[in-house]
């Protein structure tokens, strides 16, 4: 009788994590996301599949064209989005980015710091003040931005997910250069400093730290390097096959999700074991 009272106890505690047929729920329907750099790669697919998820989205990015051309294709399927342009490393961007979701869907639930630039790939003694500052301001300072306009509302609600696009330059030395490798192993520093400061108060952050992956992004400076032939540089060091911008947004959205409401502060490798070599 002791554990069958115990086992109830158990599983009332679960019951709110649980749909009607038992199944853990994403918690997703209804939620106010923000995806930055969702005009296009990684960002885009997440803005995609949070839409699907029934999530409201708020699609950010420096490239206008883009950001509109994913928020039709989110109203066009019965979803609900935003698009604001700008540079997010821009204070007064930011706040656009925040009060645009508010003022859309009321709330600010789940914050994507997805967009991200390549450095030339520079190694640290080659790497000019002009390549660091931007690729730290961009890669960085915005996230660091956004999340903190971001937090006093998470907080007013007693809940937030925050999830950040790390890279495998998160974990060790890489391919990529010396500003890239610091700004991408900084974005792990945001994500462990929330998780410890803000977990008792409901608000989760996570990262994914994607290995090569095919999308649009470019070497800084060098227009001809970009997607596979970036990847062609990076082949030699014992991968599969790349990823794919779908990949990526799975594991952002899992993170983000209530299915992960156990998960906080981690840096998930997504990367078909790359990093574990
Ligand atoms: P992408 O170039 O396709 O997308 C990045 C988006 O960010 C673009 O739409 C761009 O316009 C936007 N952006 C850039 N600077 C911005 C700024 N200042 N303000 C607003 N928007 C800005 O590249 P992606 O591969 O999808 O990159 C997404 C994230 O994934 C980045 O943080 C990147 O570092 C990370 N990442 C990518 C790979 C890969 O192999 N593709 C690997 C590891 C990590």
């Amino acid at each position: 009788a002791f554990f069958g009272w115990l086992l109830t106890r158990i599983s009332n505690a679960h019951y709110q994590l649980e749909d009607e047929e038992g199944r853990m729920a994403t918690g997703l329907a209804g939620r106010s996301v923000v995806v930055t750099g969702a005009a296009s790669g990684i960002g885009r697919a997440t803005a995609l599949r949070f839409a699907h998820e029934g999530a409201h989205v708020l699609v950010a990015d420096l490239n206008a064209d883009g950001a509109e051309q994913v928020t039709r294709e989110i109203e066009d399927a019965g979803g609900k989005a935003r698009a604001v342009a700008g540079d997010l490393s821009d204070p007064q961007v930011v706040d656009a980015v925040v009060n645009g979701a508010l003022a859309s869907f009321g709330s600010l639930d789940v914050l994507v710091n997805n967009a991200g630039v390549m450095d030339r790939m520079s190694a640290l003694g080659e790497t000019d003040d002009a390549e660091w500052e931007r690729v730290i301001r961009i890669n960085l300072t915005a996230p660091f931005l956004l999340t903190r306009a971001a937090l006093p509302h998470m907080l007013d609600a007693g809940r937030g997910s925050i999830v950040f696009t790390a890279s495998e330059a998160s974990l060790r030395g890489s391919a990529a250069g010396a500003a890239y490798t610091a700004s991408k192993h900084g974005v792990v520093g945001l994500v462990k400093s929330l998780a410890v400061m803000y977990r008792k108060q409901g608000i989760r952050a996570n990262a994914v730290a994607p290995g090569p992956t095919t999308t649009g992004i470019k070497v800084d400076a060098l227009p001809d390097a970009h997607g596979p032939a970036l990847v062609g540089q990076l082949i030699g060091a014992n991968i599969g096959r790349l990823g794919s911008a779908q990949e990526q947004a799975a594991a952002i959205v899992f993170l983000a999700s209530d299915d992960a409401a156990f998960v906080n502060g981690a840096v998930l490798p997504v990367d078909d074991g790359w990093s574990a070599v």
